[in-house]
């Protein structure tokens, strides 16, 4: 089967022996170091910062952890400073290619400029996600993915001709015709947020599409951390009669997590990133904490030691699958700061997703986060297609059992709340009551 796959996605790099996989980071660090030092400003003056001159000065990988942790809010200072792309940038600006931009989910968008290198970059960890899928050649892969600034499934669109199989675009269709679309076409596999495969099951069903009949057997899922979820996985599934596999990236990072055929947790492709586990308050290294990312093949506009702020728990099996990648337990847990404390309990937003997720009379919710005197008070709205008082009743009370917190959920009409083609926002704070 390995034959039939490109060169570069040698299946050897992912189940190298920990020391050979240490020894293929550091020569791309190397690399890195060699093409961003001193020509990148952003970057030079983190080494400044560290006491490390030049590429040679970076001896052993305690040079590499004297590199200060990166946050998105310097960057984010360093492009207003330095409009519109700031000078995290290896090369002349005629050198780069593409542009994208995150979603500006947390404040004013970044944007993100790459080379023609690191755009095959960005295909070649497409391909590790797409095959860890169990995807390859003869699939077609549909995009239902408007094509707009933001990177993810552009990227994956790359990945999948990369990688030798038929990409389909789906931008300028709404959801009915994307149905058709795939139908007409013969798609194998569909790559969008879980939030957007739950959507495309509910028009389907409005329209009497037998999904399940359509020969999808992956879904791939970008965007938001749901896929990773049990109940949320479990719900796509069972709508789209296929296996759904959850993915992670950033547009400032890369594509760096993906399931394999074991679907134990993400695993984070070591091959093309350097990982570290912190806890977030000491910045020490921990089990269980915030996942702080290197990437190594994206010399234009590289980011070392960045803080994504995703709460990860380290998995220490090793994966049935043979991979010797690090295995994140769970996927995404939560964004850092999206804890939300009820009552003295930490509660992740994804823990009530998981709960609600596993009724399936609910077709949309909203976790709605406000102050109570000194405490968040958390409330659930739930559009429920039918009998809605004992499904809301039957929500709390799993969430009473499961979390041990008591939160009040309300029924709301059916289509009422948003729908999302992206980045799901369904966690909304309130200042007050
Ligand atoms: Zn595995």
């Amino acid at each position: 089967m390995t034959d039939s796959f490109p060169a570069f996605l040698d299946r050897r790099l992912e189940t190298l022996a920990p020391e050979a996989l240490r020894r293929h980071q550091w020569e791309r660090l190397r690399a890195l170091a060699l093409a961003a030092v001193p020509a990148n400003p952003f970057i030079t003056a983190q080494w400044q910062w560290a006491g490390l001159a030049g590429p040679d000065d970076l001896r052993g990988w305690d040079d590499f952890r004297r590199l200060p942790l990166t946050r998105k809010s310097e960057l984010v200072e360093d492009q207003a400073a330095h409009p519109p792309f700031g000078t995290n940038l290896s090369y002349p600006l005629e050198r780069y290619v593409r542009v994208h931009q995150t979603s500006g989910t947390t404040g004013a968008p970044l944007r993100w400029l790459d080379t023609q290198e690191s755009w095959e970059w960005w295909a070649r960890c497409w391909g590790f996600v797409l095959r860890g899928a169990g995807l390859g050649p003869g699939d077609r892969v549909f995009f239902p993915f408007s094509f707009g600034l933001f990177v993810g499934f552009w990227a994956g669109f790359e990945g999948a001709r990369a990688l030798g199989a038929l990409a389909i675009p789906g931008g300028g269709q709404d959801s009915a015709q994307r149905l058709a679309a795939m139908e007409t076409l013969g798609a194998t596999a569909v790559c969008c947020t879980p939030s957007y495969a739950l959507h495309l099951a509910e028009v389907a069903r409005e329209r009497g599409v037998a999904l399940e009949r359509l020969g999808v057997r992956a879904t791939v899922h970008a965007g938001e951390p749901g896929a990773g979820i049990p109940a949320v996985r479990a719900r796509i599934e069972a709508a789209w009669g296929a296996r759904a596999y959850d993915h992670a990236g950033m547009t400032e990072m890369g594509a760096y997590g993906f399931e394999c055929a074991a679907r134990a947790g993400l695993h984070v492709n070591e091959a093309e990133f350097i990982a570290e586990v912190i806890d977030p308050a000491t910045g020490r290294p921990a089990e269980e904490g915030e996942l702080v990312l290197s990437n190594l093949g994206r010399l234009g506009s590289p980011l070392l030691r960045y803080r994504t702020g995703d709460r990860v728990r380290v998995a220490r099996e090793p994966c049935e699958c043979g991979r010797s990648f690090l295995r994140l337990d769970g996927g995404i847990l939560g964004r850092v700061d999206d804890m939300l404390i009820v009552r003295g309990v930490n509660v992740f937003p994804s823990a009530l997703e998981g709960i609600v997720r596993r009724f399936a009379a609910v077709d949309e919710f909203v976790i709605e986060v406000y102050r109570r005197g000194e405490l968040d008070e958390v409330r659930l709205l739930l559009e429920v297609t039918e009998n809605a008082m004992p499904v809301v009743a039957a929500v709390q009370e799993a969430v009473r059992v499961d979390l041990g917190i008591r939160v009040e959920a309300v029924p709301v009409p059916g289509q009422s709340l948003p729908r999302y083609e992206l980045k799901a926002r369904r966690l909304v704070r309130r200042s007050s009551e």
